[in-house]
């Protein structure tokens, strides 16, 4: 069976954990390249972006992260994920570094201090009924989309999740909602690619 790996330097690592696991799938902690080796896809978790990658680099995560989004491995990244997973973080820290591999700008913080957390039901066509119940705390957006990249809903005129190849990216956070529809097809999507 295919095992997943939620990135565990910091963030909402163990909704995460419990999402997949109600879904069946096997799961490891990654905090380690080696860990990172036996994963055949990743998610990376909700959180502080700037942090994350701060300690990818220290614990040595940030290249071999990068060569396996590179070599297709599917990964699913909410909210500081989506940031993580962006090309360009617009409004990120000065040294703050993404992995990359969407063709998307991410704006940090986006939806601004007076409404820092809201919840919202979408319409995201691709999972179909009902709406998703999506809760979204400090939110990144998506300001450019790529040619390649799929946009799967948006909030207020604004793109707030997105598909690329292997690639998967919510500015929510379905984990702590109970919503298991965007974990499946990220689930999918590795037992597709590992061949499982
Ligand atoms: N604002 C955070 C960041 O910049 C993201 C918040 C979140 O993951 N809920 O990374």
């Amino acid at each position: 069976a295919p095992r997943v790996g939620v990135l565990a330097l910091q963030g909402d690592v163990r909704e995460h954990v419990a999402v997949l696991a109600a879904l069946g799938a096997e799961t490891a902690l990654v905090r380690t390249p080696a860990q990172l080796a036996e994963v055949d896809g990743l998610v990376l978790p909700g959180g502080e972006s700037s942090v994350i990658d701060k300690l990818a680099r220290i614990f040595g995560l940030r290249e071999p992260i990068i060569a396996r989004i590179g070599a297709g491995m599917p990964v699913y990244g909410t909210c500081a994920g989506l940031i993580l997973l962006a090309d360009r973080i617009l409004d990120g820290l000065p040294s703050q570094l993404p992995f990359g591999g969407l063709d998307i700008d991410a704006r940090r913080n986006a939806f601004g201090s007076q409404v820092d957390s809201f919840e919202a039901d979408l319409a995201v066509p691709v999972l179909g009924e009902p709406p998703v119940h999506a809760t979204f705390i400090r939110a990144p957006a998506v300001e450019r989309v790529g040619p390649a990249v799929r946009p799967l809903a948006a909030v207020d005129g604004r793109v707030v999740a997105v598909e690329q190849g292997a690639l998967l990216a919510t500015a929510f956070h379905p984990e702590v909602g109970g919503e298991l529809r965007f974990h499946r097809r990220f689930l999918d999507r590795v037992a597709h690619v590992s061949g499982a």
